[in-house]
């Protein structure tokens, strides 16, 4: 006897082996959560590129003020995001009738401390990074003289003799990364020029995860908010790999719609996703396949059984 079955619209669900919010973005979570029961606390920017936690902290009376807001508008508890600050905008804040909890994640600071120590030999600052990021404003902050590399066409601003010093943002992809110093390389060839690589593991980690990713799934959901900088970058990583990105910040976001054909489905997340978040994701996906297969039997009707 053979059991002939329909093709079920059913897919698997694969979380990859790194995703979501890294230690950095974590701690500095914790660190603003332990304010919660202080008055008048202001975080200075964005706490985390994401709109569930960005309600969390307004529903908790954590008010978000900017890095250049006027420092007579803002009293009370100040907290420096994980982006970090340039070392006078930390100064700027810094007074006996203010407390400043400085969350800086410790990698954000090495890369602080990568540029500072070219700066120191000689080197000419460049920084791989987004333009007008946070994390890119405060390494740049206190060299006036620095550059900032976006793409290729930025590198036309780097100085055409002497010694040229690179770091990176630490969330960019470190392929892209790589591929600009080769270009600053070649097309400064009269330089020295020395690269000290601080994108940081998590993100590299993250990257890695998604190729894996790439190579068993038709489709990949990624979890962040829209204006998270390294999400943006997960779905990019996932499109240049020739895989379709779906990018979320919810699991209600989720359409049953887009899954119908799809077999192997990943799940991934940006360094500011909360862990929840993307398993409540992971588990709303594994119900929708259900609900899929579902349906198809109910428009199939009974499994044939031929004999
Ligand atoms: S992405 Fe990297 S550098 Fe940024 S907060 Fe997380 S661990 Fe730190």
């Amino acid at each position: 006897m053979q059991i002939e079955k329909e093709e079920m619209n059913q897919f698997n669900v694969h979380l990859a082996s790194h995703y979501g919010m890294c230690f950095g973005v974590r701690d500095a979570l914790a660190a603003t959560r332990k304010a919660y029961d202080e008055n008048d606390v202001t975080v200075l920017g964005q706490l985390v590129h994401n709109p569930l936690v960005s309600k969390e902290l307004t529903e908790n009376g954590i008010r978000e003020g900017d890095l250049d807001d006027s420092l007579m508008d803002v009293s009370g508890t100040v907290i420096i995001t994980a982006h970090g600050v340039s070392g006078t905008d930390r100064s700027r804040w810094e007074s006996p009738h203010r407390k400043v909890i400085d969350t800086t994640c410790p990698l954000v600071n090495k890369a602080h401390a990568a540029l500072s120590s070219l700066i120191d030999l000689g080197f000419f600052p460049v920084v791989i990074g987004k333009k007008g990021h946070a994390e890119v404003n405060g390494l740049t902050g206190d060299y006036p003289q620095a550059i900032v590399i976006e793409r290729e066409e930025d590198i036309s601003d780097v100085p055409h003799e002497g010694k040229v010093g690179v770091v990176s943002q630490t969330t960019q992809p470190i392929e892209r990364v790589n591929e600009l110093v080769e270009k600053i390389r070649s097309l400064r060839s009269a330089c020295e020029v020395r690269f000290i690589d601080t994108v940081c593991s998590p993100t590299k980690n993250r990257q890695r995860a998604v190729k894996d990713l790439a190579e068993i799934c038709d489709l990949i959901v990624v979890v962040g908010g829209s204006n998270s900088n390294n999400t943006s970058e997960l779905v990019s990583a996932v499109e240049q790999l020739g895989v379709r990105a779906i990018q979320i910040e919810r699991p209600e976001d989720l359409m049953l719609d887009w899954f119908l054909g799809a077999k192997n489905v990943g799940v991934t997340a940006g360094t500011s996703t909360l862990n929840q978040t993307v398993l409540g994701v992971s588990d709303r996906l594994r119900e929708m396949s259900k609900e899929l297969m579902l349906k198809d039997r109910n428009l199939n009707g009974k499994e044939e059984i031929l004999c």
